[in-house]
């Protein structure tokens, strides 16, 4: 068994447990790097998507593979980001999984005889693509391409974008495919990774192809090639790709590329490609402040029929700093954890993601501050002395008292429920009590929660204070 059928085999397992939300976010991407000496090395496309395995599911996983490889005992977590960009590494697992829902893939539109428009995602449009400073210009630039009639000498030709992981550039570029279909269905458009191209030329060069090729990608209206750093160091493609390029540029097709960085700074590939690139318009995509990205995460809530508390929103967008990917991310685990748990979005519930995929990141809200969940026990114990009026230092203390146990489990109860501490560590923080005693009180007050409801309203009104939904 080879890497990838040992991954295959792993996932199919695994898909049955969780959920079809959870298996799409976190593990199409990842693949098995390595196996040797009784460790497996899992490669992720994202930090945030190594960490999440990580805390979430390690044991899982492990005990996963050690069914299907008894002698493994480890596994390692390694970001390898031109994952991010290739296809599902296991496509036979996610084929099962997702039966018998349709693909969201849509298939092929068939036009004319043998060659097809391409496109992969019919839910990017140029239309739910949100426009912020920082991609206006991109945002023009493909709207005026899908504008330019067949007749006219094309304006901007080739068009680049280019900018860095997650900034939505596969977005605007199918977004522009759909666009220029939409605005002429009898038009060939073919988008396609730069990845996918890669392995049409080369199979066509081992099974003496070629040819065929090269007048199959003549025939179209609009060749849309993504990622085109992936042909660096390929010289044998890249020369196909050069001739492609001229027989479309005689032409006056329309020509798109998207890089992570601009053609100049291409540099594993040739001069020549590289120049003609550079040939038209360059326009870069910039990570959105943060009006944009509410509006963002308004717009894909919408697609998710997620109802997100303004101020959850506002969480999110001020968080998600780095790239558009993580934003979704987010939205989609909050999708997956409303449909298993029904239970709405808050500000500490979505912290708490936020937290486990990026452990080291300090949490904003909208305004600035430091959000108000990340409360120590030592927080917790001084809102409940100043509530009950009952010193810190009885909190910790032993005493029976009514007037002071009642606080203390309170106490407990909520950097349970706020910190999520075990039974054990809240022991030790309140000088140093045994677990059992720990559980016991905060059964009791669930036990009164239920009865009565000022205990309800006691843990409401400190939770208020703490700043805790
Ligand atoms: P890239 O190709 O640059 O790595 P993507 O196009 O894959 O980035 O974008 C990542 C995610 O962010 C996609 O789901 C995309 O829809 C979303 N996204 C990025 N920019 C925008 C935007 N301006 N409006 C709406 N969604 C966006
Ligand atoms: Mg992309």
């Amino acid at each position: 068994m080879d890497k990838v059928q040992v991954w295959d085999a792993v996932l199919t397992r695994m898909s049955e447990k969780i959920s079809r939300m959870e298996f799409h976010t976190w593990f199409k991407k990842v693949r098995i790097s390595e196996i040797s000496g009784g460790a497996v090395l899992l490669s992720c496309p994202t930090e945030m998507n190594k960490n999440w395995l990580e805390t979430k599911y390690h044991g899982m996983i492990l005990q996963n593979i050690k069914a299907i490889l008894p002698e493994i005992d480890k596994i390692f977590f390694n970001v390898d980001l031109t994952l991010a960009d290739s296809p599902s590494a296991t496509p036979q697992a996610f084929e099962k999984a997702k039966a018998p829902r349709k693909l969201p893939n849509q298939p092929d539109v068939k036009l004319t005889g043998d060659l097809k428009s391409r496109i992969v995602h019919s839910k990017f449009t140029l239309g739910n693509f949100v426009v912020g400073e920082e991609t206006k210009l991109a945002h023009a630039a493909c709207m005026a391409v899908t504008e330019s009639g067949s007749k006219e000498k094309k304006k901007y030709n080739p068009l680049f974008v280019y900018g860095g992981v997650g900034l939505g550039k596969t977005h605007l570029l199918q977004g522009t495919a759909n666009e220029i279909i939409r605005r002429n269905p009898d038009a060939i458009v073919v988008y396609t990774t730069s990845e996918r191209f890669i392995n049409e030329i080369v199979d066509a060069i081992r099974n003496r192809k070629g040819d065929e090729l090269r007048k199959k990608y003549r025939r179209v209206d609009a060749l849309i090639l993504d990622d085109v750093q992936f042909f660096e160091g390929k010289e044998k493609t890249q020369e196909e790709l050069f001739n492609t390029f001229n027989d479309l540029f005689e032409f006056n097709k329309q020509i798109i590329f998207s890089a992570d960085r601009p053609p100049s700074e291409l540099v594993g590939i040739s001069d020549r490609l590289r120049s003609r690139m550079g040939w038209g318009l360059s326009v870069d995509v910039q990570m959105p402040g943060y009006e944009t990205r509410l509006a963002i995460v308004q717009e894909k809530s919408k697609e998710l029929k997620l109802v997100l508390p303004n101020d959850v929103q506002e969480f999110i967008a001020a968080n998600v700093r780095k790239s558009l990917r993580e934003l979704e991310n987010i939205l989609n685990q909050i999708s997956a954890e409303v449909e298993l748990s029904e239970m709405s979005p808050t500000i500490q519930s979505v912290g708490k993601m936020f937290r486990k995929l990026n452990p080291s990141e300090e949490l904003e809200t909208s305004d600035g501050a430091k959000a108000g969940f990340a409360k120590s026990p030592d927080e917790i114990i001084t809102a409940v002395s100043e509530y009950f009026q009952v010193p810190a230092t009885e909190l910790l203390g032993n005493s029976r008292k009514q007037g002071i146990v009642f606080p203390r489990q309170i106490a407990w109860t909520l950097c349970k429920d706020i910190l999520r501490m075990s039974h054990e560590s809240i022991g030790k923080d309140f000088g140093g009590k045994n677990h059992t005693t720990i559980m016991h009180g905060i059964r009791k007050i669930s036990g009164l929660k239920r009865k009565d409801s000022t205990t309800a309203r006691h843990i409401h009104a400190l939770r208020k204070d703490l700043g805790v939904k």
